[in-house]
């Protein structure tokens, strides 16, 4: 039996769930396609879809986002349209100069840094390139995937600001929680914290350790809308809302989720839908004007058809979702943990 989160009784799939496997545009966390499965229940369609190196305890998180999405729904929004930011993968400055002006009328650029291979030097350039993209009024800010040291960090932050002509916020420019800590009394840089929130064992170590003035939270590897509202609530931070690189099925919940909360003071990372070649719903939330406007999502049938993957991939996913819904009826399971993502 399945043991369901709090407060949501599990009906199950009203459709069976559907592996699908659509090509990314661009690489994305050494993977050049992404897979997952969709179906529909009574409140709406879910998409489940871990990344390959999510094991099964890691991707009960995930499967509780998607039975909310299939069979409870998500709280009223507060707002009608929601800012999201561009994405800036580690590309050379003339593709990132590119990226920002076909970015659907984003105002904020999220600039990948420190990408393993790379120098600050190449950093320094993508990110002048953004800034001389966007023009004076936009919003710059990086994230780093925590692969700095401290000392490391006040160097390339010193420099990487003034090439921005001021950064919004660094995403987590080191690793642990400690060291973002001991980096914040170092940089006036804003420091926001991704991995720290839902890789730990205990996201609320950010705020006790005072290590973070912004924290980044997507929906699926935290365990869904009501989750991550009442994780905001209890962390009392201001809340960027990012997703998964998800379809636009498992987009809508991050869309429900900054669509709820109090306070919205950030663009969001919703914008990821056209990182992927191909979608499954004739109506994809892309931004206009750099903003989402909320709504739900339709799966249509002709889409989801010519992204439908079978054969070994498709058992592969009915074996993976078979494995976190066994364990997700134990209680063993640990908090959502690992990755880095857009
Ligand atoms: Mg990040």
């Amino acid at each position: 039996m399945v043991v369901d989160p709090p407060g949501v009784p599990a009906t199950g799939p009203a459709t069976d769930p559907a592996v699908y496997a659509v090509p990314l545009r661009t690489r994305f966390r050494g993977a050049s396609v992404r897979e997952g499965m969709v179906w529909r229940g009574a409140s709406g369609w879910a998409e489940f879809a871990p990344f390959a190196d999510y094991d099964a305890a890691a991707s009960v998180a995930w499967w509780r986002a998607a039975v909310e999405a299939a069979d409870v729904g998500w709280p009223a929004p507060v707002r009608d349209s929601v800012p999201v930011n561009c994405i800036v993968p580690a590309v050379a400055p003339d593709r990132a100069s590119a990226l920002v002006l076909s970015g659907h009328g984003c105002r904020t650029a999220k600039v990948k840094v420190a990408e393993r291979g790379q120098s600050l030097t190449d950093d320094l350039a993508r990110v002048e390139a953004v800034r001389a993209a966007l023009g004076p009024g936009g919003r710059v800010r990086i994230d780093a995937n925590g692969a700095w040291g401290v000392d490391e960090a006040v160097t390339a932050l010193r420099e990487l600001d003034r090439a921005a002509g001021g950064l919004e916020y660094v995403e987590q420019p080191c690793a642990s929680v400690e060291d973002l800590a001991r980096l914040r009394r170092r940089t006036h840089v804003l420091v926001a914290a991704d991995e720290s929130i839902r890789r730990s064992d205990d996201p609320y170590r950010v705020r006790a350790l005072d290590a973070a003035d912004v924290v980044v939270l997507k929906v699926a590897p935290l365990g869904g809308v009501r989750a991550c509202l009442e994780l905001a609530a209890r962390i009392d931070l201001p809340v960027v809302v990012s997703s998964a690189l998800e379809t636009s099925v498992g987009l809508a919940a991050g869309l429900a989720l900054a669509a709820a909360l109090p306070d919205l003071p950030y663009a969001c990372g919703l914008g990821t839908a056209t990182l992927l070649s191909r979608d499954l719903t004739a109506a994809p939330l892309v931004p206009v004007d750099g903003r989402l406007a909320v709504r739900t999502v339709e799966v249509d049938t002709d889409l989801l058809a010519a992204a439908r993957a079978g054969g070994p991939v498709a058992e592969r996913w009915t074996r993976r979702l078979a494995a976190v819904r066994a364990l997700a009826a134990t209680d063993t399971v640990p908090p959502a943990r690992q990755d880095q993502g857009p």
